[in-house]
């Protein structure tokens, strides 16, 4: 299976009855972007850039950051790039940005909370991102936004950098993985150009259970009908408004959730790059209509057991 999926790697993942989603990567680095591409990403959903800020001793500069952007960008060649600003806080500290000990730090000062505590670090990254973008296809998105005010002081830190340093193709968008994005998404995608949503922390905060803890994470199940119900009111808020959604968390990955996350009509799945060739067969082996009754009947059962046995069951 895995041989006849990678033969096919570099074409597009169409359903049989002919419904194309973007298969895109996670990166945590620059520097493997271009094996993205070899193994068959479409883009990158999801350019996760603490390493940019975790390999260094002081937070970087302007110039080292827009080196480190503009890599992945040429090794695109002009497909899209999701940048994700800056996520650390609480439970994965920077030596150089002190911060107070948190009794919870899921619960704490982290991604956009802490970009909007620090305006300095948070203009230097937007600064850095934009030089990188010349005419390039750009996405920036906010990590762990729970409301519209977080939202709309960074995008108007976005809008306010533009005015210096216009961008041709860029979108600004937010990633939902707190169930109160998803829970106003309606008024959320009157403003953002897209959602991504990130299930590894959606599934964390709708199931209180902690994505790493020793004995419960397991249960962590993005297939959790809760979980879904979350992505149908975020996909369908979205598709109303005209914007698309991606999901960038693990669940994108899982050959049981790609049918549902099809059936809900997400619109881009990023996946680890060895991961891709393998989503793109199994978009291939599915159809899209039968997809969509799928899901309507999975957000109705009452655990993530019985989705998972109701997917095995019927495709
Ligand atoms: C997520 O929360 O699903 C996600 C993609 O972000 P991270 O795993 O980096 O928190
Ligand atoms: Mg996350």
């Amino acid at each position: 299976r895995q041989r006849d999926a990678d033969a096919r790697r570099l074409e597009p993942a169409v359903t049989r009855d002919g419904h194309a989603v973007e298969v895109a990567a996670n990166l945590g680095d620059a520097g493997e972007a271009l094996q993205a591409v070899e193994l068959g990403a479409e883009g990158v959903g999801l350019l996760r850039t603490e390493l940019v800020f975790m390999s260094h001793a002081q937070a970087p500069g302007q110039a080292t950051q827009e080196t480190e952007y503009r890599r992945v960008l040429d090794a695109l060649d002009g497909r899209p790039l999701v940048v994700r600003t800056l996520d650390v806080g609480g439970d994965k500290p920077l030596a150089y940005l002190p911060m107070p000990a948190e009794e919870n730090p899921f619960l704490g000062v982290r991604g956009i909370r802490l970009s909007l505590q620090r305006p300095d670090i948070f203009e230097v990254q937007l600064r850095a991102l934009l030089a990188s973008a010349q005419d390039r296809p750009l996405r920036i998105m906010f990590p762990m936004v729970g409301g519209m005010e977080e939202w709309r002081m960074a995008r108007a830190m976005v809008d306010r950098l533009l005015l210096e340093m216009p961008v041709a193709d860029l979108q600004v968008g937010i990633m939902v993985e707190v169930p109160s994005a998803a829970l106003i998404a309606p008024v959320l995608a009157r403003e953002v150009d897209f959602f991504s949503i990130g299930t590894n922390d959606l599934t964390q905060y709708t199931l209180a259970i902690d994505r790493g803890h020793p004995t419960l994470s397991g249960q962590a199940d993005g297939l959790h009908p809760a979980v879904l119900r979350l992505i149908d009111m975020t996909v369908r808020a979205a598709h109303a408004e005209g914007k698309w959604v991606g999901v960038c968390g693990e669940l994108a990955a899982d050959q049981l959730a790609v049918p549902l996350l099809l059936g809900l009509g997400v619109d881009e799945l990023s996946v680890s790059a060895r991961s891709i060739a393998l989503v793109k067969a199994r978009v291939r082996e599915l159809a899209f209509a039968e997809c969509q009754a799928l899901a309507q009947q999975a957000l109705a059962l009452p655990g993530a057991h019985e989705v998972r046995a109701f997917v095995t069951e019927h495709c």
